[in-house]
């Protein structure tokens, strides 16, 4: 295997970030963990586990214009919008969440629906995962069909391999960039590192289909009780990405209106313009957001939406489980 010290890092990453290309990498800052532009100097939190905070706003971000209007008397002019084609690299990506930005692929790229701002920024858009070898207390990427040393999705994958990290290229455009980083690279000592043992582990198989017979089940009376409705668990996941429309004057004949995350867990979010709202408590939210992930998503695109990341478990203020409901769902007999 090929591999670079992990005393060059500092180098690749200059070299990696020369010419141009934002390059996103895990930092602490200001106590949280998440991916920002490295700079020369900057202190990397690439051994920190996963990021509070996901990168999934590199392609989909929080806040994003859409078009520009302008009305006059006869007609009304649309510009839209266009994402800068600046050429990113996401470094430190874990496995989980590159299987997160494939389940975004499936919702901005498939089933006769482009979405052009995320499809420019996903064509300049390069992956360097890195392994994971001690998975966290929260992590259960293998319950849910990852692999926390591979990440299929990615151009390149590193692992750490003590003093140096190990690389291998995963697609042609993996393949060209290691060609900048060529100097640095020797041949490794060490081999693939094995994956660690998992602390939290749950048996999802076959969840969709129980869970799409189980829209009325007793089960959702018991979970939705301690939920505050705070939207944590969606705003910190890697997967999740509803949004809402928005629209700011500007003139009195001009704007534009943007978009903006949104969460499942807030009433405003299916409050309808005549008052109506089809999921008017916490318990039709809830089951709305475990159904989308457990059920309909996997219907529809074949994956689960959840890649096991463990944020929602670590975050939730009052210990909502994700990996403790599928258990119960799995224990539930249908035949009663
Ligand atoms: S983070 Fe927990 S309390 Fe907050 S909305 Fe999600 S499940 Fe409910
Ligand atoms: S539902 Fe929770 S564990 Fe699953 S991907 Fe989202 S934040 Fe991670």
């Amino acid at each position: 295997m090929q591999g670079i010290a992990k005393q060059d890092l500092n180098k690749v990453l200059e070299t990696l970030s020369g010419g141009g290309a934002a390059l996103l990498v895990p930092m602490e800052i200001d106590g949280v963990t998440r991916f920002a532009r490295w700079e020369q100097g900057a202190k990397t939190a690439l051994g920190a586990g996963n990021t509070l905070l996901p990168p999934k706003e590199a392609l989909f971000p929080q806040n994003e214009k859409v078009f520009n209007y302008e009305m006059s008397n006869e007609e009304a002019k649309i510009v839209p919008s266009a994402a800068a084609a600046e050429e990113t690299i996401i470094l430190g990506i874990r496995p989980c969440d590159v299987r997160a930005i494939q389940a975004l692929d499936n919702v901005f790229l498939t089933k006769d629906y482009v979405d052009e701002l995320y499809k420019t920024r996903r064509r300049h858009t390069l992956l360097i995962a890195l392994g994971c070898t001690q998975p966290a207390p929260t992590c259960f990427c293998s319950s849910v069909g990852g692999d926390p040393l591979q990440a299929e999705g990615a151009d390149i994958m590193l692992w750490d391999l003590g003093e140096t990290y190990g690389l291998e290229a995963l697609s042609d455009k993996g393949k060209d960039l290691l060609k900048k980083i060529d100097k640095f690279m020797s041949k490794s000592r060490g081999k693939k590192p094995a994956a660690g043992k998992f602390s939290l582990e749950v048996d999802s198989r076959g969840i969709a289909e129980k869970l799409h017979n189980m829209f009325e089940d007793p089960i959702w009376d018991r979970w939705y009780q301690k939920c505050l409705g705070c939207g944590i668990c969606t705003f910190i996941c890697p997967t999740c990405h509803c949004f809402d429309m928005q629209e700011k004057h500007t003139g009195q004949w001009d704007g534009y209106r943007y978009r903006c995350w949104d969460s499942c867990m807030f009433q405003e979010y299916s409050l309808m313009a005549g008052g109506h709202n089809p999921r008017p408590t916490k318990k039709e939210r809830l089951r709305n957001r475990f159904l989308h992930k457990l059920c309909f998503f996997q219907e529809r695109y074949g994956m689960l939406l959840c890649t096991g990341c463990g944020r929602c478990v670590r975050e939730c203020p009052v210990g909502m489980d994700i990996t403790k409901f599928i258990k119960e769902v799995s224990e539930v007999s249908l035949n009663e």
